[in-house]
């Protein structure tokens, strides 16, 4: 099969690579949509320590499923599916207390092993979730991406009417802010790009600063009432964005 392989960082290589082996428990599948994430792109630079070389890249996986563990009754072949690319043991401290993403043994598909860029891959069984049959391949490879929002989202635990402060108007903190309008919260996007703020206007977000010509602080306490934002998810990677105070 082909695969996308990062050999040394910034030398990328569409390669043929043998299909990958079924492990006992694992569902082979033939991958149809996947999501470029912020962070194949570090692996692309080098800048994620986390990652060796060389390395099939890509995590944000939706695909259909070819073949499943015997005397599995919830899959079929042909199934649309998307995986949870976190491979846990399971067995760890931070496991045991259900903080599977903070395991000890931790592989991430396309970080410390590889990932799915390719045109098969195999994956554990309890990390593969069976989605609806009529949904897109570009809609599912979201799903990765969506998961990371919403958890973002849950843990700043709004409640209806209060303000997000979202910096960073990306997929992820797109996201972020349209789960903030399903919880009922009021999102409000920093971003020095126009066009993402148009994008973000597109998508129903109320509220959008660019804080190249205006003082985000200043805004946010205006839309707020003084009040400032309840949470603030920072989702642009920015440095400068970081060190801003907006709650
Ligand atoms: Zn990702
Ligand atoms: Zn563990």
């Amino acid at each position: 099969m082909r695969a996308i392989i990062i050999n040394t960082p910034q030398h990328v290589v569409l390669k043929k690579v043998p299909q990958p082996e079924k492990k006992p428990g694992e569902v082979l599948i033939r991958v149809r949509g996947m999501g470029i994430c912020g962070s194949d792109i570090a692996a692309y630079k080098g800048v994620n320590p986390l990652v060796s070389y060389p390395r099939v890249i890509g995590h944000e996986i939706a695909g259909e499923v070819v073949d499943i563990p015997p005397d599995e009754p919830s899959l079929k072949p042909g199934d649309r599916v998307v995986i949870e690319p976190y491979v846990y043991c399971g067995a760890c401290y931070p496991c045991s207390n259900r903080r599977t993403n903070c395991c000890e043994n931790l592989k991430v598909r396309g970080v410390h092993i590889d990932g799915a860029m390719s045109e098969w891959c195999s994956h554990p069984r309890h990390l593969v979730h069976k989605v609806p049959a009529g949904a897109s391949w570009d809609r599912l490879a979201m799903v990765e991406p969506l998961t990371i929002a919403v958890h973002a989202v849950k843990r700043a635990c709004l409640v209806q009417g209060e303000h997000l402060a979202v910096a960073g108007a990306g997929p992820i903190g797109l996201l972020a802010a349209q789960y903030a309008l399903v919880v009922g919260a009021i999102p409000i996007v920093i971003d020095p790009i126009d066009e993402r703020l148009a994008a973000a206007r597109s998508l129903g977000i109320p509220f959008g600063i660019n804080p190249v010509t205006e003082n985000p602080v200043d805004r946010i306490r205006d839309i707020t009432g003084g009040r400032m934002a309840e949470a603030v998810i920072e989702a642009s990677g920015s440095d400068v964005a970081r060190r801003r105070n907006l709650m």
